[in-house]
């Protein structure tokens, strides 16, 4: 009873969280299965950012439960955003499920499964549920534990903060993750190091806010945010060839962060900044602290310093009260910042939320409606962008293999996704492809054999 299986729903938070509950089982000697049916042990990571991704996940607990009925000492394991949320009520529809664990206890995972195999290697009859959802105060510091055990990764998502004390009025996540906390800088930048001694070269910084990291536990410094002075010291690790991070506010985007891009040659000419509406009606009833035009400042300025910048954004369509006109502001904001990738959400009542109570709910078809013309405009933008890349040479990181298996796929800088041929040793590597093709999301290239060696 040693196999897990550990299936992830929601965000790359969460898939950074499954990574250290994978890397902490493997060290107590547990064995982490691609395939569920292998398992013995399987831990459902869940995502409460709609109400649909915690249908989802509970569909899937109702299903695999079943195996119980056939071998009693199955062990099936909710974590993350949705047990947070739910806590002990999930057992109230869900009686089988054996272990609920918060966002702030994923650290415990291995204790909890290690008394459960105890107490059923020893015959001790099947106990009650194990619920553990408590706050933990510097819970966000166990995220370390992963270093000694964690395979070799070309990019890796490294966790910097957790929780959020935003209270977007659409939002779940100040109640699934907790308030803001932030790693302490010396732990993360030698998590950054381990990962290049291990060959990594590209780290993306991960949490709710990063624009906020550190705002209580460090100071600014000649106009430096702690932020930007962890980006500094990440830059400075040698081996690390590429910096990115995700998601900053637009409320903390500063003008120390945009100028980072002018004199910090790693720090990737890519962006994500969540945009959510370009009415500032609709903004401040969002609870979304800044106005449509301080959002397209920051936009001109990021490229003011760098003009081949790329931006993605997250736009929600649809919001309770959003007008025609409102609408219309967003969709012309959308248009100018001239986006390269979005996220475009049609608004769903998420249950928990301060605009669950907000009247004036829109129709479905005005939401999709809304939602195929931003996307109308998103697809002429991302053609446009790509194909103005054919015929140029590109810095591509190599990942793996592409889906199909026959080819390679890798990342430019502005994080375009590439397809190419190569050879397997390459897998990890800095190379520069000659870009011969382009469609709406991918882009086609053949690489410069100049200079590499394979
Ligand atoms: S900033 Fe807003 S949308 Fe982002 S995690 Fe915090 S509350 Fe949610």
């Amino acid at each position: 009873m040693n196999r897990v299986y550990i299936k992830t729903y929601g965000c790359q938070m969460n898939e950074r969280d499954s990574d250290a509950v994978a890397a902490m089982l493997r060290d107590r000697g547990y064995r982490i299965v691609g395939a569920e049916s292998d398992c013995d042990i399987m831990l459902l990571n869940t995502c409460s950012v709609r109400d649909a991704a915690e249908q989802k996940a509970l569909g899937k607990a109702s299903y695999v439960s079943h195996r119980k009925k056939k071998n009693p000492d199955f062990v099936l394991g909710i974590l993350g955003c949705m047990a947070q949320n739910r806590g002990a009520s999930i057992l109230e529809q869900l009686p089988d499920v054996d272990l609920i664990i918060g966002t702030q206890k994923f650290h415990q995972v291995p204790d909890y499964l290690d008394n459960l195999r105890a107490a059923r290697e020893a015959g001790l009859p099947i106990g009650q549920s194990i619920v553990d959802i408590e706050e933990e105060a510097g819970s966000q510091n166990t995220i370390r534990e992963h270093l000694e055990t964690d395979e070799k990764k070309v990019s890796a998502f490294v966790s910097i903060q957790q929780g959020c004390n935003m209270s977007c009025h659409f939002c779940i996540v100040p109640k699934t993750r907790g308030d803001e906390r932030s790693r302490p800088m010396e732990d993360i930048v030698a998590e950054c190091r381990h990962l290049a001694e291990r060959g990594g070269k590209e780290v993306t910084l991960l949490g709710q806010i990063v624009t906020s990291y550190g705002r209580r536990d460090y100071v600014y410094t000649d106009g430096v945010s702690p932020f930007v002075q962890l980006i500094e010291k990440v830059h400075a690790i040698e081996g690390i060839e590429r910096i990115r991070f995700m998601s900053p506010h637009p409320r903390g985007f500063k003008q120390d962060l945009v100028e980072a891009y002018g004199r910090l040659p790693k720090l990737c000419e890519y962006v994500h900044l969540p945009m959510q509406s370009g009415s500032d009606r609709i903004l401040r009833a969002m609870n979304r602290p800044y106005s449509s035009a301080r959002y397209k400042e920051i936009v001109d300025s990021l490229r003011a310093v760098r003009s081949d910048m790329y931006f993605s954004t997250d736009v929600i369509v649809g919001f309770p009260g959003e007008t025609e006109e409102d609408f219309q502001q967003t969709k012309a904001l959308f248009t100018a910042c001239n986006f390269d990738m979005a996220y475009i959400f049609k608004y769903s009542i998420r249950t928990g939320t301060v605009a669950e109570e907000l009247e004036d709910q829109l129709p479905d078809e005005v939401k999709e409606r809304r939602n195929q013309e931003l996307l109308a405009v998103l697809k002429g933008n991302s053609l446009r962008r790509n194909q103005t890349l054919v015929g140029t040479r590109q810095d591509v990181l190599i990942e793996g293999p592409d889906k199909t298996g026959a080819h390679f796929t890798g990342r430019t800088r502005g994080n375009r996704v590439v397809i190419l041929d190569a050879d397997p040793r390459l897998v990890g590597e800095l190379v520069q492809v000659d870009i011969n093709r382009a469609t709406i999301s991918t882009l086609y290239g053949d690489l410069v054999l100049e200079g590499v060696e394979a």
